[in-house]
């Protein structure tokens, strides 16, 4: 088993925002996760990364039970993730967002800047090092957040709307990108994403999340023609 997040429940408040939730991901595995807005798509990927605290069920990964870890445990323990609404480099240069996460690994500035760079590098950002990240445009800030995923070593990526405010092209651009985290990387990964056109040309397996709980599962072709899924994501 490589990753499994079993019952998984939280609540806030009165509000149940995942309920009994399950999903698996295999090794080098990309699945995705679908689901109108509100479903609470993003509270499960906070679960998992850590900043979540669930109410009851389990997390596992790689045979180790990190339910109760910490963010930076998680990390720690190869799970990466980028975020929907990522405010936290805001005053950083390209290079010191990317140094935080290649320092989770590497000790020393001598290893951890080559790192960072090369990493700046595989998503196509080179020379843009000393740009503070607020002054990047969108699609360069997207993969701004990337590198700094990927200089944490994870193995697990859960990506959560990377897509979100792409044009077309940069969409396209993307999907390489991303491709090319799985392929040349060999990391998993866990995305949420409203471009269906994503989904469909990239997962494996996707799962639905409707009201905070998982109401369908499968190849991309067989979720597409499930009644009630096209109810629950058209009816957004
Ligand atoms: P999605 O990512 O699928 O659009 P979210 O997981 O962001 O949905 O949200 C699911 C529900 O949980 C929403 O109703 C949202 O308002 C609520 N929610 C999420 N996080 C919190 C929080 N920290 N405190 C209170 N309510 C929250
Ligand atoms: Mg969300």
């Amino acid at each position: 088993m490589f990753f499994k997040l079993e019952n998984s429940t939280i609540a806030f408040g009165g509000l149940v925002a995942n309920k009994n939730v399950t999903a698996e991901v295999e090794k080098g595995q990309i699945v995705g996760l679908i689901g109108p807005n509100g479903a609470g798509k993003s509270t499960m990927f906070k679960s998992i990364s850590g900043f979540n605290k669930i109410d009851s069920g389990t997390i596992r990964f790689k045979d180790r039970d990190i339910t109760k870890l910490g963010p930076v445990e998680v990390c720690r323990a190869g799970i990466a993730c980028t975020f929907q609404k990522a405010q936290s480099f805001a005053g950083m240069t390209l290079e010191e967002s990317v140094l935080v996460g290649a320092y989770l690994r590497r000790k020393r500035k001598k290893d951890a800047l080559p790192f960072a760079h090369e990493m700046i590098r595989f998503v196509g950002l080179e020379g843009k090092e000393q740009v503070k990240i607020p002054r990047l445009n969108m699609f360069e800030r997207k993969k701004a957040e990337l590198a700094a995923a990927l200089a944490t070593e994870p193995e697990m990526l859960l990506l959560d709307e990377l897509f979100a405010g792409l044009v077309p092209t940069e969409v396209e651009m993307m999907l390489e990108l991303v491709k090319k985290v799985n392929g040349e990387l060999g990391i998993a990964l866990f995305i949420v994403e409203h471009v269906l056109r994503v989904i469909m040309s990239l997962c494996e397996k996707v799962y639905v999340l409707e009201y905070g709980e998982i109401i369908a599962s499968g190849s991309p072709q067989v979720i597409s023609s499930d009644e009630r899924v096209i109810k629950a994501y058209l009816g957004e």
